[in-house]
């Protein structure tokens, strides 16, 4: 047992009414899966799932007055694995499900453990959506709290900037709302400071219109084209309509029957396309993204909301070995693609291929989230920003650890020169203190953010996370 349970831990709070889950109770191993198993997965003193908003507020004072550095997990798709850290207290909000939601004003309140696709689920039937991201399995608190990008962005901008309020419990054990009117210095943080400044209990949206019906699936190309596809995607984009969401994939083509056997498993371009548009505009939309090159087939289909949302979900099961590092960019240059593609033909393959082993995603920005909201209006950081980029590794076997980090190393190593300082922290892996320090998009607004650290968290309790240290702790 380790030092922290025997001690600490034993005056754990009696009146906590959730499920407490050492390492040698049934229902332990489950609770600890997350998405970023890193060394065979990590090791907690404690899980404490809470039943309810009391025991979050239980939890929360428990761990300030004993100096209990507190992690936090909702949905478990935190890249850098976080919410599971070894030896420590975790406070599991997978229990906090309730939806609630405002037909006639679009308002949707949600519990902390909600998943985006139980969102979608509960928004699609009244023609609603809330902006967020291309997997059902993430958590919308800790997408919302790093700031959120999916296929709506471009249509109607961060999911952040559907943010209307949190329900937090504070480090000094109150339940608080942050809003534009009340601790407006605390919402600001919370849209893309990440979960450093409190425990989001509930988080109330602007849901957006969104038909039943949208379109959506893959083109792939092969990848000796890519150069010349990626660099007409950067000239159609900017005159492409707002619903329509691109992310150019270099990756492994994926062995569906409607592609010719010989692709199965080669090195492709896929653009992985949602329209969110009138239908009968459709055709016209995706025929011009199957135009950029000579595509192998265009696979997109008619399908509901939540089925386009979830499309992605086979290449990100929970409990794989993960590494990933992301960055913004001001355009796609030559260079840019030329370096991108020269890596993709170089990367590792799995031992034993189930799933593709690495991907680079390109993201078209622009549109609403790029135009409509000012830098300064959140936390989360978009200035000059035209593409995302990301790379994604996953395996199994501990043997192949040291191969897949240094691809991805190496190909970060070289895109750099071409990178912004500034970046979306929820799609790439921690890089350090002087990375942390431009992340978010300047001086000014780091130092907004070490504030309010400093005014919600001066303990740092909240230290698993990209970490925004609060004045006077070192
Ligand atoms: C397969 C996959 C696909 C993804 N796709 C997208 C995407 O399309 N768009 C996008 O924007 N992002 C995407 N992400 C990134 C995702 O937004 C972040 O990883 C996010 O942190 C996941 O939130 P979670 O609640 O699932 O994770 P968790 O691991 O539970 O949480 C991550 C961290 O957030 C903090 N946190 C979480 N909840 C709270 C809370 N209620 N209060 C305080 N702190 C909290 C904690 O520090 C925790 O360590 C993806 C990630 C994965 C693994």
């Amino acid at each position: 047992m380790p030092e922290t349970e025997q001690g600490v831990f034993k005056h754990f709070p009696t009146d906590f009414r959730g499920e407490l889950l050492r390492p040698r109770d049934p229902g332990y191993t489950a609770a600890r899966a997350i998405f970023n198993m890193h060394d065979g997965g990590a090791t907690p003193a404690l899980i404490a799932r809470a039943a309810d908003e009391r025991d979050v507020l239980a939890v929360t004072r428990f761990a300030t007055e004993t100096g209990t550095p507190l992690a936090v997990r909702a949905g478990g798709h935190g890249v850098d694995g976080t919410a599971m850290p070894d030896g420590a207290l975790v406070l599991d909000l997978t229990a906090l499900k309730a939806i609630d939601v405002d037909r006639a004003t679009g308002v949707v309140r949600l519990g902390a453990g909600v998943l985006l696709g139980e969102m979608d689920s509960a928004l699609e039937k009244y023609e609603l959506a809330v902006p967020a991201g291309t997997v059902s399995t993430t958590g919308v608190a800790g997408l919302t709290l790093g700031g959120g990008v999916g296929y709506n962005m471009r249509r109607y901008g961060a999911t952040v900037d559907s943010l209307l309020s949190c329900d937090v419990v504070t480090l000094d054990g109150r339940r608080v709302r942050a809003s534009e009117q009340e601790n407006p210095d605390l919402f600001w943080a919370l849209r893309g400071g990440g979960g450093n400044f409190g425990v989001v209990t509930g988080l109330e949206f602007q849901a957006r219109p969104m038909s039943r019906q949208v379109a959506a699936g893959f083109i792939p190309f092969p990848l000796a084209h890519a150069p010349e596809v990626l660099a007409a995607l950067r000239e159609h984009m900017p005159t492409a309509p707002r619903e329509l969401s691109v992310i150019a994939a270099l990756t492994e083509c994926p062995p569906l029957p409607p592609l010719p056997v010989e692709h199965h498993g080669a090195d492709a371009l896929m653009l992985i396309v949602v329209y969110t548009g009138p239908a009968d505009r459709t055709e016209a939309v995706t025929d011009a993204l199957a135009a950029l090159g000579p595509a192998i087939a265009k696979l997109i289909a008619p399908v509901p909301w939540s089925a386009a949302n979830s499309m992605l979900d086979v290449i990100a099961p929970l409990g794989r070995r993960v590494y990933t590092k992301g960055a913004y960019l001001s355009g796609l240059g030559d260079d840019v693609i030329d370096l991108t593609v020269r890596h993709a033909a170089g990367h590792l393959p799995q031992a034993d291929p189930p799933l593709p082993s690495t991907v680079q995603n390109l993201w078209a920005m622009g549109g609403a989230i790029s135009e409509d909201f000012a830098e300064d209006s959140t936390a989360f950081s978009r200035e000059g920003t035209v593409w995302f980029w990301e790379a994604v590794t996953q395996w199994d076997r501990p043997e192949d650890d040291k191969g897949f980090h240094d691809w991805v190393d190496a190909l970060y190593a070289d895109l750099r020169p071409h990178a912004r300082d500034n970046c979306y922290v929820n799609l790439t892996t921690d890089m350090g203190p002087e990375w942390r320090r431009g992340v978010w998009g300047s001086p000014e607004k780091y130092a907004r953010l070490v504030q309010a650290k400093t005014t919600w968290d001066p303990q740092n309790l909240l230290r698993f996370n990209k970490n925004i240290e609060p004045l006077g702790s070192s």
